[in-house]
């Protein structure tokens, strides 16, 4: 399936079985492990969608902006 490179922000191919992650566009390879520790450490946005990786902290996240007033 068709996911965003995190090298070059064009279109990736992910494997059918998710075993690894292919970029034509700047020769990225690399395994499905490393392409999300990669993005959840380049990209803070994807965190939500990778709850089940990096653990979630939506919690502190919502309801802190209360405070500040
Ligand atoms: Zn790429």
């Amino acid at each position: 399936m068709k996911i965003k490179c995190p090298k070059c922000k064009k279109n990736a191919e992910l494997s059918m079985d998710f075993s690894f992650v292919k970029c034509d566009n700047c020769d990225l390879d690399m395994s499905y492990g490393e392409y999300v520790k990669f993005i959840a450490h380049n990209e803070p946005t994807y965190s939500d969608i990778l709850g089940d990786y990096t653990g979630s902290t939506e919690g502190q996240a919502a309801g802190s902006l209360d405070e500040w007033d």
